[in-house]
This record gives C-alpha cells, sequence and structure tokens, in this order.
C-alpha cells in the first residue's frame, strides 16, 4: 500500500475547513493551517450571528466574475444545491430554515456558531489535524512535493497544497491578501481586486437626517458597459446607504472609482412606476403631495424627496404644476442617489476580483501553472450577491479542491 499522500490546507475558512473535511473523507493525511487562534471568524460574524448557509434558490447569473462565465458555472454546476442542503443536514447534522421573504437558508438554531463548531468538528472526525496560530508566508514546489514556509517555525513538507487564505475584507477575521500575493508571486494571473458588497457613503450627506430609515427599493448603478440592479432592503445610514440592495450594487460604484469615474445610482422607491405615480398623484379633495407620498413611503423619507423635487409637500395635489408632477415622478420613479465614497474592505462582505479562474481546471481547482497547488474560495475571482451565495462559493469549490488534493490532481 503507498503511504496516504499529505495534504496541506492553509486557512481554516468556510472553504479551507470544507476542503479539509472533503481531503480527510478521501484518506489523505490532512493538515489544517489557520493564522488565527480559531479560524472560521467570517462564518461567526456572518448573516447577523445567524449565517446565512445558503440560498434557498440559485440563480447563476448573479455571480460576478471578470474570468470566463462558463467556467464559473462549471464549478458551481459540480456541487447541486439540493446536495450541498443535505450535506449540512445529514452529516453535520446541522437542519435548515428558510427564511421566505429573502429566500436564504439558516441554521434552525439560527447560530452561526454552530456552523463554524461544526464543520471544524468534522474535519477532525474525519482525521484532519489543525493547526491554529500558523501564518503561512511563502510557498514553493520542490522535488515533486510542496515546502510551506511559516512565520516563526520550521517549513512543513505536503504532497498537495490547498490555499483557502481568503481575499481582503474585514481583515480582522484573519484574511489579509497574504494568500493572493503568495499566488501572484508563483505567476498567477491576478484580476485587480477590490471591496464588494460594501455600504456606500456620500459627503455631504444630503439624508443624514433619515438614518435609520428602511424600506424595500430598486436601484441600478451605471457606469460605462457596467450595470447592477438589485431589489431588496435599502438602509439610511448616518454615513449613506446600506442595506442588502446597497450592497449588490457597491461594486459597480467602487469600481468607478477606481477607474476615476463615478457611476450614476438611481432608485425606484416604491414598487409604483411612472403611470402608477401618475395615478397616484392625481387631485383628489384636499390632499397634499406629502399625504399622497406618505401613503407609500415612510413619512421622513416622503417630505425629503418632495424637498429634492422642489415641490412643498403640503401643496395639495390640484395645485401640482405639469412640470412639478415630471420632476415628482421622476424623483420616484428613478431619482439620483447622490454618493461620494464607499466604507471599503472594513466593511465589505467580499472582495471582488482574485485568481483568474483561467488559471485553475474547474473541475478539480488545481492550478494549471503549478502542479499539486489547489485554490478555492475567495482568492478566486468570483462573488455572488447576498443571500448564503459566497458561502455556497466557497463549500462548492473548498470541496471541489479537497476531493481532487487527495486523490492527487491531474496524475
Ligand atoms: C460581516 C460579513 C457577513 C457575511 N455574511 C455572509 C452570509 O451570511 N452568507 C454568505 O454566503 N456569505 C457571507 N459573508 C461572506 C463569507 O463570509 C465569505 O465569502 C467566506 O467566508 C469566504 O470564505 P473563504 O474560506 O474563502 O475565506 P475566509 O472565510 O476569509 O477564510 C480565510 C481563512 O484563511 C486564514 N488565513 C489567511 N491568510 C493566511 C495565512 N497566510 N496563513 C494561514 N492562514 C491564513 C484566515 O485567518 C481565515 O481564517 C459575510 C462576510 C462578512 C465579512
Amino acid at each position: 500500500m503507498p503511504p496516504p499522500r499529505e495534504v496541506a490546507v492553509i486557512g481554516a475558512g468556510a472553504a479551507g475547513t470544507m476542503a479539509a473535511i472533503f481531503a480527510a473523507g478521501a484518506g489523505a493525511r490532512t493538515l489544517l493551517l489557520e493564522r488565527t487562534r480559531d479560524g472560521g471568524r467570517k462564518i461567526l460574524i456572518s448573516g447577523g450571528g445567524r449565517c446565512n448557509i445558503l440560498p434557498a434558490r440559485l440563480d447563476e447569473r448573479r455571480f460576478v466574475t471578470d474570468s470566463s462565465v462558463h467556467t464559473l458555472r462549471n464549478i458551481l454546476r459540480a456541487w447541486p444545491l439540493a446536495e450541498q442542503v443535505t450535506f449540512f443536514e445529514r452529516e453535520l447534522g446541522l437542519p435548515l430554515v428558510e427564511e421566505r421573504e429573502t429566500e436564504k437558508l439558516f441554521p434552525a438554531s439560527h447560530r452561526a456558531r454552530d456552523v463554524r463548531d461544526g464543520l471544524l468538528a468534522l474535519a477532525r472526525r474525519r482525521g484532519a489535524a489543525f493547526m491554529p496560530e500558523t501564518t503561512v508566508t511563502g510557498l514553493r514546489p520542490e522535488g515533486g512535493r510542496w515546502v510551506i514556509e511559516r512565520d516563526g517555525a520550521a517549513a512543513l513538507l505536503a504532497d498537495a497544497v490547498v490555499v483557502a487564505t481568503g481575499g481582503l475584507s474585514v481583515p480582522t477575521t484573519g484574511s489579509d491578501g497574504r494568500g493572493l500575493a503568495i499566488l501572484r508571486g508563483l505567476g498567477h494571473a491576478v484580476h485587480p481586486t477590490y471591496p464588494a458588497l460594501t455600504p456606500l457613503t456620500a459627503s455631504p450627506a444630503p439624508f443624514a437626517a433619515l438614518a435609520g430609515v428602511s424600506l424595500p427599493v430598486t436601484i441600478v448603478a451605471r457606469n460605462g458597459e457596467r450595470t447592477a440592479r438589485a431589489s431588496g432592503g435599502f438602509l439610511f445610514t448616518h454615513r449613506g446607504y446600506s442595506g442588502p440592495a446597497v450592497l449588490d450594487v457597491s461594486h459597480v460604484a467602487v469600481r468607478s472609482r477606481m477607474e476615476h469615474g463615478a457611476a450614476r445610482l438611481t432608485v425606484r422607491w416604491t414598487s409604483l412606476d411612472a403611470a402608477g405615480w401618475d395615478a397616484a398623484l392625481r387631485p383628489e379633495g384636499t390632499r397634499t403631495v406629502g399625504g399622497a407620498l406618505r401613503r407609500r413611503l415612510p413619512d421622513r423619507l416622503a417630505d425629503a424627496l418632495a424637498a429634492e423635487a422642489g415641490v412643498a409637500p403640503d401643496r395639495t395635489l390640484a395645485q401640482l404644476r405639469r412640470e412639478e408632477r415630471r420632476r415628482l415622478i421622476a424623483m420616484l420613479c428613478e431619482g439620483e442617489l447622490p454618493w461620494t465614497g464607499d466604507e471599503g474592505y472594513r466593511k465589505a462582505e467580499v472582495t471582488g476580483g482574485g485568481v483568474s479562474l483561467a488559471e485553475i481546471d474547474p473541475r478539480t481547482m488545481e492550478s494549471r501553472r503549478c502542479p499539486g497547488l489547489f485554490l478555492c474560495g475567495e482568492v478566486l475571482d468570483a462573488f455572488g450577491p447576498i443571500g448564503g451565495y459566497n458561502f455556497l462559493w466557497a463549500w462548492v469549490t473548498g470541496r471541489a479542491a479537497g476531493v481532487a488534493a487527495a486523490a492527487g490532481g491531474r496524475d
């Protein structure tokens, strides 16, 4: 019997822990190296501490990548959503429940800790060894194996290495971009990285008085060829705007700044379109503009939008001139949202960009440049919207990398 393959997984986040579970499960001697004391810190803070573990339904078109969309889909289809749900419920013993309005799946316990602890425990049960407080500083191939350099400790050797070091978002969770630098140093093409799913700011903040107001909207961000549209929760903050809809289009705004432009953000504040508002603003007794708007919008926002359109809220609908009505309807259906910046990696839920998907074999996640090196999770050039999509990406790519690293990839 040949000795089992030795697989080192770098990073005990969502993708790395999944890779370790599957590498160890396939019989490899698996070592999970993690920089922090405990690992999985993003899982702990995810979904407001409840961990939106998966989407209830998957729309592949909602992923964003600068690489081939075809490759992205092939990767996603390798582990169907229904099988992932079964894995969590049966293998991990974590029943999932759907939040109907958002189509998100959560552990029935609503405790992110159960997900993090459950994954690490399963990795251990399948035989993986966990090595916390270990920062990997470099990787190099030597004699058909991999040398793993560590900060303040002797280098280790492995037959295969899975890099699952994440991106640059929320660095306090352990991911600081070092993994990306190592992969770039090994010759991989890395698409420019940027904060994604991050709140936007406006300075001066024209709507600061509305901080705390939230409502469902449809928002569109446009910059040249790039467009993103999202419907969902919108939240006014002291510094600007947040909520799932804003986060979902933020990448277009962030990238426009990187390219010295400024994306245009427009908001439809209610479900009514122009014809619907035209009807809703028809004169009706002594009803005022403010009164008509407040029927469908939070009071403070109704007054602020009327003011933005240059219409006093106490005017009656009968007094509205044609041009005022036109301005008001334009503001309600396609109101321009002033913004000047973003909250960056400090608050970004994910990192956009990363190692090009062209650099890996989509079946095995093995690097096309470095045999024996496998990549998964946020280091790769893909992210999804709010709703469990980013964990789904971590689970799918982590599993594929773990299985293939244990099997020996191409050979
Ligand atoms: C506030 C917040 C809420 C979120 N909520 C959700 C949600 O509800 N649903 C969802 O789908 N997604 C959510 N996400 C996104 C999701 O957390 C990430 O997409 C996912 O964690 C990425 O997994 P990963 O394993 O690739 O990277 P990470 O989870 O970032 O893990 C990388 C790991 O590698 C370790 N590491 C890094 N460099 C080294 C090194 N050199 N040596 C050793 N170890 C290293 C890090 O310490 C870390 O443990 C959220 C993100 C944030 C920030």
